[in-house]
């Protein structure tokens, strides 16, 4: 939070209105700062959207409330509260995998549950999975106290004692794959504890096994749904904005930013104004190639080509005449052997032969999303950033998607659909700016965590921070929020830095 340094004489003109830009606009105004949000699209959110088919309500991008404790974080520096504005409920089941041999388990709110699944499968698994978490905690503990509440955006920032004295906890730095199998030989135990690391863009090879910690989140602080859908986190950021005196403009897209005198011109599809300072959570890519002009900004030319991209995704919005059972609010459908997949999308990119995909059923726990007798069903496959997704390519996969579900869960929903809409590579390319069509960003590689991100800082413009899942501490709606509270703080040190500056030029 920003302490010291009030930022009342500040203009700040947010470029984005996703979570992070929303997250860094509360934290601006409640410092004083004259604070408006533009943003391209008609609705505030970002890929944290809604979208309502006849009587059916979706959220379009995340639909797994983790963490809750960072957004109850958030709300606690305004001094409010999460309740204030949603209720939580959390799942139980926490998701289920069906598993295309036909086997299916459920991955319930308790350990002693889970400890039962995990031996099930191999005598002497939950004494691995015991151990297996206590280092996930601890990596939790020591990543979310030192690196993510923390921002270490800068190396120097890491010559500090409290790193040192955490060091233990940091050194897994090998593939989480490999990590995985010094625990567990059983794949489909393997997977459990890596599926989650498609919510960090990466897969089991290319991700470090610092991230062990999703496991603990995963199992340990829950899978929550918020009441009204995700959107609510959204319009609790809104609302929270509007108390502390957040203006908002939505349909307003930001054409370019010219540093100029004092501050930075920003020019829209309608007029320009010029503020003094600009906080973009429209990303970093979009914002140094398409709004700076090249010679404007310190990054290398060639830097957005050479970084790993997080999936992209095809996402099929089904409102469905029925029961859906057993389906459960959050399924998961694995292929035993799943690194084929995983090739599709960082390797060889291509549409998967044999897909992993994730279904959302929001109205299993919310009566309100569709109609009685009805469920409001999403379907996301990871699919490879930058594929060709043309109407026939797009048709042939989703029919191969249903066929797959219907086979793999027995739930057939090809004659019952009455509403539908679908959204894929070149939809996130067109509506949210992102390099090749990224549903998640740069990837949690090991080149791509801690200060090997974007920093909050735009290099080479003064004025200019970046808040969002490009940036730290990463992709995820925790992330997001956090990563606007830091490039606020970022602006209000650099803020209170030039106002010594004049105060006592020589200093
Ligand atoms: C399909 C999907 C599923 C996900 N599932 C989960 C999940 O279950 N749980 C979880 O925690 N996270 C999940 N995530 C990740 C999480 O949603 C994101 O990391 C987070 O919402 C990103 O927020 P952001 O603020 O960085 O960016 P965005 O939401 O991308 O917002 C950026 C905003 O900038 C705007 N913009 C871009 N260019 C301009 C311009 N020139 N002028 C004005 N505005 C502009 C865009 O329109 C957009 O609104 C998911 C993401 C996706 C896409």
């Amino acid at each position: 939070m920003i302490d010291n340094s009030p930022l009342t004489e500040e203009t700040v003109t947010v470029v984005g209105g996703g979570v992070g830009g929303l997250a860094a606009a509360c934290t601006l105004a409640d410092a004083g700062a004259d604070v408006t949000v533009l943003e391209r699209t008609d609705s505030l959110g970002g890929v944290t959207n809604r979208l309502e088919l006849g009587e059916f309500t979706f959220d379009t991008g995340p639909s797994w409330y983790l963490m809750p404790g960072t957004f109850e974080r958030f709300f606690d520096h305004f001094d409010r509260s999460v309740a204030d504005y949603y209720e939580l409920t959390r799942l139980d089941p926490q998701y289920r995998v069906f598993y295309k041999d036909g086997d299916r388990l459920d991955i319930e709110p308790d350990l002693d549950r889970i400890r039962a699944v995990f031996e099930s499968y191999k005598a002497g698994a939950a004494d691995a999975l015991d151990d297996y978490l206590a280092e996930a905690e601890r990596t939790y503990e020591v990543g979310m106290e030192q690196f993510v509440y923390e921002d270490r955006a800068r190396f120097r920032d890491l010559l500090d004692p409290s790193i040192l004295r955490a060091a233990p906890a940091l050194t897994h730095l090998g593939s989480m794959q490999d990590y995985v199998a010094g625990y567990f030989d059983e794949p489909k135990l393997q997977q459990l504890l890596q599926y989650t690391l498609v919510f960090l863009g990466g897969s089991p090879h290319n991700t470090p096994s610092l991230y062990n910690l999703m496991t603990h989140v995963d199992f340990q602080l829950g899978v929550y749904y918020p009441e009204g859908g995700m959107y609510s986190l959204v319009e609790a950021l809104s609302a929270l904005g509007r108390e502390l005196g957040v203006s908002y403009r939505t349909g307003a897209e930001v054409t370019g930013l010219d540093p100029v005198d004092g501050g930075l011109r920003v020019a829209t599809t309608g007029a320009s104004h010029v503020a003094d300072s600009v906080v973009a959570n429209a990303n970093p890519a979009h914002v140094e190639r398409d709004l700076l002009d090249a010679d404007q900004h310190g990054r290398d030319p060639g830097y957005w080509e050479g970084q790993t991209y997080g999936p992209s995704a095809l996402l099929l919005y089904l409102g469905v005449e029925g029961e859906v059972d057993p389906l459960a609010h959050h399924s998961l459908v694995f292929p035993t052997d799943w690194d084929a997949h995983f090739e599709r999308i960082f390797e060889a990119p291509g549409w998967p032969e044999d897909p992993a995909y994730y279904l959302s059923v929001a109205s299993q726990t919310d009566g309100a999303v569709a109609p009685d007798g009805h469920h409001a069903v999403v379907v996301l496959v990871p699919l490879a950033p930058g594929l060709d997704d043309g109407p026939e390519r797009r048709a042939a996969f989703r029919d191969r998607i249903l066929a797959d579900l219907a086979e793999n869960t027995g739930v057939d929903l090809r004659d019952r659909i009455v509403a539908e809409q679908s959204v894929c590579v070149s939809d996130f390319t067109d509506r949210y700016r992102t390099p090749g069509g990224t549903a998640l960003g740069l990837a949690h590689t090991l080149d791509q965590t801690g200060p090997l991100r974007p920093s909050h800082h735009a290099p080479g413009v003064d004025g200019l921070y970046y808040a969002g899942a490009f940036t730290s501490p990463g992709v995820g709606l925790p992330m997001a929020l956090i990563s606007g509270e830091h490039a606020a703080e970022a602006l209000a040190r650099d803020a209170g830095r030039s106002r010594l500056d004049r105060l006592v030029p020589n200093l």
